[in-house]
């Protein structure tokens, strides 16, 4: 079971409360967290890191409901972002004083214009024409510009292909071999203050292997740079870090070890004044959230059993997106036999499924189920196909409960719209 989450009296709790509840408060579809578990997590990454003096930028994109990230900023964490939208929430959220990385392979005019406006700590470069168009923006409003290179090591983290991001054939960063070049060109910059170096290999990453390559790989560019006499005063290792989806490749390595082996790699940058930064996203609020959904009906097609509930692939686009695993538990727990089922949603596509299937104790109408390990990459990834609202978040801790965002209703799915 998942930190924070329990059974009493034969219903499912979040950090103490009873799901049970929460879903006669708000109603279904929605999203539970612990703040307990959060708040364990990223404080494992802090006081991971502290022996080398770290930083933690949170990965925004992960869950970027306000108030955790106001929670994630109290206890020392800075944000990455990837967007205009996401540093609005950042600083919204009161993190115009936390580090700040903005990554991307997209960052337009206007969110380059209101990252320098907002003094972010680093802008995370990944390609020629960003650089230039940084240096050009940075150069009009008579400011310096921060910025690390994000290079591609053409590493294979060994992941789900959708959230591999180290290879050549993917998108982002600037290609190894063409790095030190494009360092160069930024160190002559007047309007570019070279800052530091970046990578992220990928995403849910199960074993140190792909972390170690990458480092290594790092570590030797650091030195390459050093020879160069370009300095840097970070070093941004991404994120990555993978949790327990319950799919039998659970993530071999804790939040603790992981920081051990980023102390231990990362040691012969002390006494250069680098700083260690990283940007952990799932492994924070991955298994700290759950999606609650209730059964609408079951139904045979033939002799094959599908279970219909309220939830959909726009609530959770993750069994869809990546056929991804979320263990199913009942929020209350029954006796009944344990039969193969489809966990589908009402949407109008084949894809709209949960769980395929899945040996589940037969459910029925108006029956709670809780999709576990949703709280990363679920609710920032909603979408209102079929013009279905998004739903309601509900942030747990210690028994007590609060309202993180309110269920949208119709008027507000058609609030921007006119005719
Ligand atoms: N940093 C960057 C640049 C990313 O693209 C991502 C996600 O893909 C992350 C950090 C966070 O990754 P994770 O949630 O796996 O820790």
């Amino acid at each position: 079971m998942y930190q924070h989450f329990d059974y009493k009296s034969k219903t499912l709790h979040c950090d103490g409360v009873s799901l049970e509840t929460l879903a006669t408060e708000v109603g279904t579809p929605f999203y539970a967290y612990s703040l307990s578990s959060i708040l364990e997590r990223a404080s494992a990454y802090v006081n991971g890191l502290k022996p080398i003096g770290g930083k933690v930028c949170y990965s925004v994109k992960a869950n970027s409901n306000l108030t955790i990230l106001k929670e994630l900023f109290a206890i020392g964490c800075g944000a990455d972002i990837v967007s205009g939208g996401e540093l609005y929430r950042v600083l919204l959220a009161g993190g115009d004083d936390v580090p700040i990385i903005f990554s991307g392979v997209g960052k337009t005019k206007e969110e380059i214009d209101a990252a320098i406006d907002a003094r972010v700590t680093c802008f995370n470069i990944e390609s020629v024409d960003e650089l230039d168009l940084i240096a050009s923006r940075a150069s009009l409003r008579n400011a310096v510009a921060p910025i690390a290179i994000r290079v591609n090591p053409n590493i294979d983290a060994k992941t789900h292909p959708y959230i591999s991001t180290g290879l050549y054939d993917n998108k982002f960063g600037v290609p190894a071999k063409e790095t030190l070049q494009l360092y160069k060109r930024a160190k002559d910059i007047p309007s570019i203050k070279v800052s530091g170096l970046a990578c992220h290999i990928g995403s849910q990453l199960t074993t140190a292997q792909p972390f170690a390559e990458s480092w290594n790989f790092l570590l030797e560019t650091v030195r390459q740079l050093g020879e160069m006499a370009i300095s840097i005063d970070h070093l941004d290792i991404g994120g990555g870090l993978g949790i327990n989806y319950g799919d039998g490749k659970p993530c071999q390595l804790s939040i603790a070890e992981f920081c051990d082996n980023v102390c231990n790699a990362t040691k012969s940058l002390a006494n250069q004044d680098i700083t260690v930064m990283c940007e952990p996203g799932r492994s924070i609020v991955g298994e700290a959230g759950t999606l609650v959904t209730k059964v609408i009906r079951t139904k045979l097609n033939g002799s094959k059993h599908f279970t219909v509930v309220d939830g959909a692939m726009n609530d959770l686009i993750r069994p869809s997106l990546y056929q991804s695993h979320h263990p199913i538990l009942p929020v209350r727990e029954k006796d009944n036999e344990q039969i193969p089922t489809d966990v589908v949603g009402p949407i109008c596509e084949s894809g709209d499924f949960f769980a395929k299937d899945r040996k589940l104790a037969k459910a029925e109408a108006g029956d709670l189920l809780a999709l576990m390990a949703a709280g990363a990459y679920g609710a920032s990834m909603a979408s209102r196909y079929n013009s279905r609202p998004i739903v309601a978040e509900v942030l747990c801790k210690d028994s007590v409960w609060k309202q993180i965002r309110k269920r949208e209703s119709y008027r507000d799915l058609v609030a921007l719209e006119s005719f």
